[in-house]
């Protein structure tokens, strides 16, 4: 059995919130777990502040989040527990489990398909303590081995393509377990949805024409016609590429870069009034018991 970190606890935590909601009473024995449950408390999901660290990296209505990680790693240890499904509100299991992603982090991955409906969502959370640094990936895109890369993009992460000047700010898109391909193709659809809506009554041809002209380049990056290069930045350093070979560093088309975080990067994630004296306390041994 592992220990578990405070984050790990917080996102216990808000299972154990949600669980009680759904009449459901989830009891986390070990005591003295007074500040977690504080944490717990001003931690309502998806919100944004403090909670930034503890946030899913990435959340689907489908098992394609932990089908992906399982290319690189097999969970130790599976726990599950029961749930409702979120379509249905149907009774279904969820399954929990912890896992190294090799070049990333350790990660939880929560998932749960619905026997009834057929439903499936997973979602990924960061384990392990709030990086202290921020991450710069980037990739050259040469070939279709790139395009079929695995990424983990994070909200945290802004997503760069200097050759087409794409820029999308952190918090676009959410957070989603995709490919390079998949990434631009998610990207371009996405856009496609916003100057579809703004152009569809407009008489601005050239803002249309402008659009028609920027969606053929980014088609043009997976068509792979010239060499290009993929920048994520998070703040976070929840987001990842996957090395096309065993060893990092013979990858020599990715490359990973720590950078200090400013001030006003950890303000804006609410992480300069954490209070980092609780760190401590999560080491207590704790099982999740379920009692009716
Ligand atoms: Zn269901």
């Amino acid at each position: 059995f592992y220990e578990r970190t405070p984050e790990q606890q917080a996102s216990l935590g808000y299972l154990v919130d949600s669980a009680q909601a759904e009449g459901t009473h989830v009891d986390a024995p070990g005591g003295g777990e007074a500040v977690t449950t504080d944490q717990v408390r001003r931690e309502p999901h998806g919100s944004v502040g403090a909670t930034a660290g503890h946030r899913a990296i990435a959340q689907s209505n489908s098992a394609e989040i932990a089908e992906a990680l399982f290319r690189y790693t097999a969970p130790e240890e599976v726990m599950t527990f029961p749930s409702t499904c979120g379509a249905c509100a149907a009774s279904c299991e969820t399954r929990m489990f912890v896992t190294n992603i090799p070049y990333f982090q350790e990660v939880i991955v929560m998932a749960s398909t619905c026997d009834a409906c057929g439903y499936r969502n997973s979602e990924l959370k960061p384990g392990g303590r709030i990086p202290e640094k921020g991450k710069i990936i980037t990739l050259s895109v040469k070939n279709v081995n790139d395009l079929s890369r695995d990424v983990i993009k994070s909200d945290t992460a802004s997503v760069k393509v200097p050759e087409v000047d794409l820029e999308l700010a952190s918090g676009t898109l959410g957070g989603i377990v995709t490919t390079v391909e998949g990434l631009i193709t998610r990207i371009s659809e996405s856009l496609e949805r916003v100057h579809g809506f703004t152009f569809g009554d407009s008489l601005d041809e050239n803002s249309r024409s402008k659009w028609i002209d920027f969606k053929a380049r980014l088609n043009k990056l997976l068509s792979l016609e010239e060499p290009w290069t993929l920048i994520l930045d998070d703040a976070l350093a929840n987001s990842f590429v996957a090395p096309a070979t065993d060893d990092l560093k013979e990858d020599n088309q990715l490359a990973f870069e720590d950078y200090e975080r400013s001030w006003e990067q950890n303000e804006e994630l609410g992480l300069n009034d954490m209070d980092t004296s609780s760190a401590e306390v999560g080491d207590a041994p704790t099982n999740t018991s379920k009692t009716e």
